[in-house]
C-alpha cells in the first residue's frame, strides 16, 4: 500500500521513528511535515537522532490561531493527497496537525489509521481532547495504546475499529533506554553545555493552560526551587520568555534552564532523575516506564493507568500541593505492564495487513 504519514510536532516524530521503521518493512510510506514544530531542537534534532526518513512534503506551516494552523494545513494536506493518492493515511496522537490530516483524507474517502486513539480527559476545554476525538470519529483503523483506552471508544461507538496495541512510545523508550549517554548535547540559552548535577530532578512544562500566564509557571518553579537538588528544565519555546523572566525575577537559583533536548537525553534524564514533574503526556509516561516518581501538573488525568501506588499523581499548579505530591512514597508492581511489550509498531502493521486483505 502507499501510505501518506502526517507528522508536525515533537511528540509524533517520536512515535514516527518506531512507526515508519515498521512501516517500510511492507509499505511505500510517504511522510508529511506539517512544520507545525520547526526549531532544529524541537524538530531536525529527532530526525537525526532517532533515523526517522526526511520527510517527502514539509508545509512550513506554524504559529497563528488554531484555526489558522489547522485550515492551513487542511488547504496543503489536501493537495499532497491528491497528488499521491495514497490508499490510507496514518496520524498520531492528538495536535492540529493529526486532525488536519484526518479531516482532509476523510474528506477525500481516503481511510483514516489514527495511533494513539481514545484517550480522553473528559473535557473539550482542552484543544488536544477535541483533536483526538473528531480524528478518532472520522478515521477506518483506531489503535489504542491501552485497554482502557481501547473501552473509551467502544463506550463512543467506536469499539468495531479499535485494536489495543501499546504505547508506540514504549517502543522508542526502549530503543533508547538502552543506549549511551552523550551528555554533552544539553545546551542553555547562551549555547554552553550544561554541567549536570549528580543528581536532580527533571521537569517539563508546555501546555496552554499551564503557560497563559505567570502564575502558573511561577508555583510550579516555587516548588522546584525548593527542593533537595536542582531541577533540570528544558523550555519548550512557547514559554521561553515567560520562564527566563520568571526565574530571574524570583531569584529562582536552584533550577537549571536548557533548551529543549533532544530525544536520548529526555530518556537518559528521566531515567537518572530523583523525580519528574511535567504536564506532558509523554514524559509521565516514560516516567511510568523508568520506575521514576512523577508529579502531572494539570487539572485531568491524561494516562490513568500510572496513576497506581503514587506513581504518577495529579497535582494543581500550586507549590503546596505540589511539593506534598512529591513527598508520598511510590510503591511499583514489577508485574503490572499497561502498555504493552514495546512492539506495539509490529502490532500496528499486523492490523493494517489483515484490514488490507479483508478490504
Ligand atoms: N522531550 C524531549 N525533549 C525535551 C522535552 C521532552 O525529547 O526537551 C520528549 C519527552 O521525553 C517525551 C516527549 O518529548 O517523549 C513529550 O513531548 P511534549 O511534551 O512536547 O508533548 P506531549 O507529551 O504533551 O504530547
Amino acid at each position: 500500500m502507499k501510505i501518506v504519514t502526517v507528522v508536525g510536532a515533537r511528540p509524533q516524530f517520536i512515535k514516527a521513528a518506531a512507526g515508519s521503521r515498521q512501516l517500510r518493512k511492507e509499505h511505500r510510506e510517504i511522510l508529511v511535515h506539517t512544520g507545525q514544530h520547526f526549531d532544529d531542537n524541537m524538530s531536525a534534532v529527532f530526525f537525526r537522532e532517532m533515523g526517522i526518513p526526511a520527510p517527502d512534503y514539509n508545509l512550513g506551516i506554524a504559529g497563528g490561531t488554531h484555526a489558522q494552523m489547522t485550515g492551513k494545513m487542511l488547504v496543503e494536506i489536501e493537495r499532497v493527497l491528491e497528488a499521491e493518492l495514497p490508499d490510507a493515511l496514518l496520524v498520531y496522537g492528538d495536535t492540529n496537525s493529526t486532525l488536519a490530516g484526518a479531516l482532509a483524507a476523510v474528506k477525500l474517502r481516503i481511510p483514516v489509521f489514527h495511533v494513539e486513539a481514545g484517550n480522553r480527559l473528559g473535557t473539550i476545554d482542552n484543544p488536544e481532547e477535541v483533536n483526538r476525538t473528531l480524528t478518532d470519529h472520522c478515521s477506518t483503523l483506531l489503535f489504542c495504546a491501552t485497554e482502557d483506552a481501547r473501552q473509551k471508544l467502544e463506550r463512543e461507538g467506536l469499539g468495531e475499529k479499535a485494536y489495543c496495541v501499546g504505547n508506540i512510545m514504549y517502543d522508542s523508550f526502549l530503543h533508547f533506554a538502552g543506549q549511551p549517554w552523550n551528555k554533552g548535547n544539553i545546551l542553555d540559552f547562551g549555547g554552553a553545555v550544561v554541567e549536570l548535577p549528580e543528581s536532580f530532578y527533571y521537569m517539563t512544562c508546555h501546555r496552554q493552560e499551564n503557560t497563559y500566564s505567570d502564575e502558573p509557571l511561577t508555583e510550579i518553579l516555587s516548588a522546584m526551587n525548593s527542593l533537595d537538588a536542582p531541577t533540570i528544565y528544558p523550555v519548550h519555546p512557547r514559554n521561553h520568555e515567560r520562564a527566563l523572566r520568571v526565574c530571574q525575577n524570583r531569584g529562582f537559583k536552584n533550577i537549571i534552564l536548557t533548551q529543549p533536548v533532544g530525544y536520548s537525553d529526555s530518556v537518559h534524564l528521566t531515567q537518572t532523575a530523583l523525580k519528574i514533574v511535567t504536564d506532558s503526556g509523554g514524559l509521565q509516561c516514560e516516567a511510568f516506564y523508568a520506575g521514576v516518581q512523577c508529579v502531572f501538573v494539570f487539572d485531568h488525568v491524561a494516562w490513568p493507568e500510572t496513576m497506581v501506588g503514587n506513581r504518577n499523581q495529579l497535582a494543581r499548579a500550586k507549590r503546596e500541593d505540589i511539593l506534598k505530591k512529591l513527598s508520598a512514597k511510590q510503591e511499583i508492581d514489577p508485574d503490572y505492564k499497561p502498555f504493552g511489550d514495546g512492539h506495539a509498531a509490529e502490532t500496528i502493521c499486523g492490523i493494517i495487513r489483515n484490514w488490507e486483505k479483508e478490504s
